[in-house]
């Protein structure tokens, strides 16, 4: 008779809403990553852009023993994943909540303080454009509005043009709203 014991029969496509985020490199959902041929690309910037999904991912793929994935596992056994109720390997299950940057079109960057170190704004502004190939302009008193997501770059763009504002001197607020 066959075994009424249910434990070992992989859940395949368990129902609970899954969330897909996509890879700002590849654009693919991040389980495809792997497929990608620049896969090392994508970790990239999956590490700089969501650290949490990189790690569960670099987690997830620790399969091959010399990872040391054992030690992983048991110590996820344990709990350490909180409210996620992991229990099967089987499948990639991931449940993952993270802020999106879908087109960097809909970003801008704001440099605010560069009259502090008595920078021409305009000269500046002009700068930005120049070395991001983007628009920008001076939108205020002290503000600078650079099209796109340039906040990557931005930091090492001012200190290779303005030396004098060391790294303690530059505050990356991260998201902001207007
Ligand atoms: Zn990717």
């Amino acid at each position: 008779m066959a075994s009424a014991d249910v434990e070992d029969v992989p859940q395949k496509d368990v129902s609970y809403p899954r969330k897909l985020i996509y890879c700002g490199e590849c654009t693919m959902p991040l389980e495809f990553c792997e497929f990608h041929p620049n896969y090392e690309k994508c970790k990239k910037w999956l590490e700089k852009n969501l650290p949490d999904q990189f790690d569960a991912l670099m987690r997830l793929s620790e399969d091959d023993p010399t990872a040391g994935g054992e030690g992983e596992k048991k110590k996820q056994k344990r709990g350490g994943r909180g409210m996620i109720k992991t229990r099967k390997k089987t499948g990639p299950q991931k449940v993952t909540i993270a802020r999106m940057q879908r087109n960097k079109r809909k970003y801008v960057t704001v440099v605010r303080g560069l009259s502090t170190f008595d920078i021409d704004l305009k000269v500046a502004s002009k700068h930005f454009a120049n070395r991001f190939a983007t628009g920008s302009s001076v939108t205020g008193d002290d503000e600078i509005v650079i099209q796109g997501d340039v906040t990557y770059d931005i930091i090492d763009v001012v200190q290779d043009k303005w030396a004098e504002i060391e790294d303690e001197m530059i505050e990356d607020l991260g998201d902001q709203k207007r």
